[in-house]
């Protein structure tokens, strides 16, 4: 058991007792600010009363029916709220309890309805930890060695990745809708693709957003070879990007939308969207699960909607997001291991470099763990866990987020200076 409890504590040690919107109180009731949202999981912020009322009070008539059998009414509403949010083409769902589960379950609806076995991603994306998700998770060794022989039929190709190479925007798009067009010619052919996977902005891959010709891009694509088009928005659904899907900032226009976290405030729920039509191509029982669609998890995720739209958040993460960055671009000024700020809404990164130019993994982590013993909780991110990212509840106020900027600026200076 103590082995156990070292493994879940991890690199801060904390163990929450209680959460309130951001702050995080651990069982000695010291106060932590949270910046990480539970991998931006708690988009309401920690125990939202509105959330924790609706699933309390779910608890109480029906805890699960399997939906498929039998259905519930928190489901039924659901489907109704996320109507209004989801493009109109996307009109039925399928839930499960993970990101990673409904990109399964994106990967079978594609494979099903093209006849077609593979798959194209893209550098730097993570869309989960099964081992098909893993297999077509290419932001870092730790997620995929180990456990070979993955799963065959995905191809890599270039994420429009401006730092990767120093180039500008424009250059990282020609050379990645290029690169996409060489590997659908010599490796992957139309014929054999099925979809594309890729996200909106690179989440565990170092927060590097995409933009609106590499989606205008992969969409020509996929219309012109029957290929589909899945947009990975566990990450960056429900307002984190500052727009309510993070492929709003770039037209997106997904054929399969994939979403998780935010969706539930923390309860597992995750779904995909996709048409009628796609969604009939799927053969009864091929899609299904003995949990999805929990009606606890139903119930917290409309009363999530309600707080999302009633709050303003969606405004409020565009607002706090830019506050954030500009505070955190000055601390990068002064220091020159930090060599980028970058992200849209609350989902900003800051890349470390050393001297060299090098991803830095170690100032990153040790800012990282110097912040947390200072009251601030962080994540790293990137494909060399080079990049710090901070990621707080949509909730964050202008005060928080002038709190954590400052424990992050003398962070950052305790440890590089
Ligand atoms: N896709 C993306 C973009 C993610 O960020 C994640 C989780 N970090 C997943 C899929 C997998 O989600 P889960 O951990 O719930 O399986």
């Amino acid at each position: 058991m103590a082995e156990l409890s070292q493994i879940l504590k991890q690199a801060t040690g904390v163990v929450a007792a209680r959460g309130e919107g951001v702050q995080l109180f651990d069982e000695d009731d010291r106060r932590y600010l949270d910046f990480t949202a539970g991998i931006g999981v708690t988009s309401t912020g920690h125990c939202h009363p509105r959330v924790v009322a609706a699933a309390q009070e779910q608890v109480g008539k029906i805890i699960h029916a399997q939906y498929t059998t039998v259905m519930h009414r928190p489901l039924l509403t659901l489907v109704d709220r996320l109507g209004e949010v989801l493009p109109q083409h996307l009109d039925r769902m399928f839930f499960a309890n993970s990101g990673s589960e409904a990109i399964e379950a994106a990967l079978r609806l594609s494979r099903q309805a093209t006849g077609r076995p593979n798959v194209i991603v893209f550098h730097g994306g993570f869309h989960g930890r099964t081992v098909a998700a893993a297999s077509m998770t290419t932001s870092g060794t730790k997620f995929r060695s180990g456990f070979s022989p993955l799963m065959a039929g995905v191809h890599v190709s270039p994420f429009p990745d401006p730092g990767h190479f120093g180039w500008p925007v424009e250059q990282a798009t020609d050379f990645a809708l290029s690169q996409l067009d060489y590997v659908l010619q010599t490796l992957s052919t139309p014929a054999d693709t099925a979809a594309f996977f890729v996200e909106p902005v690179l989440g565990e891959g170092g927060y590097v957003p995409a933009n609106e010709r590499f989606f205008a891009g992969l969409r020509e694509r996929a219309d012109e070879h029957g290929i589909l088009l899945v947009v990975d928005e566990v990450q960056t659904g429900f307002g984190r990007t500052g727009k309510f899907w993070g492929g709003d900032h770039f037209g997106s226009q997904p054929d399969i939308l994939v979403t998780a976290k935010g969706l539930a405030s923390g309860f597992p729920l995750s779904g995909i969207a996709a048409s009628s039509a796609l969604m009939e191509k799927a053969w009864p029982g091929s899609q299904g699960g003995t949990y999805g669609a929990n009606a606890v998890a139903c119930a917290a995720a409309v009363a999530t909607l309600d707080v999302i739209q009633d709050e303003g958040l969606v405004q409020n993460s565009a607002e706090r997001g830019a506050q954030l960055k500009q505070a955190l671009q000055m601390v990068a000024d002064k220091h020159e291991q930090i060599t980028d700020v970058r992200g849209l809404g609350l989902m900003v990164g800051n890349e470390f470099r050393d001297a060299n130019g090098k991803p830095d993994p170690v100032t990153a982590a040790a800012v990282q763990q110097e912040a947390a013993r200072r009251g601030l909780l962080l994540l790293t991110c990137g494909a060399w866990s080079q990049v710090v990212r901070f990621i707080p509840a949509l909730v964050v106020s202008p005060d928080e987020i002038d709190e954590a900027a400052t424990v992050w600026s003398d962070a950052v200076s305790a440890i590089t200076t």
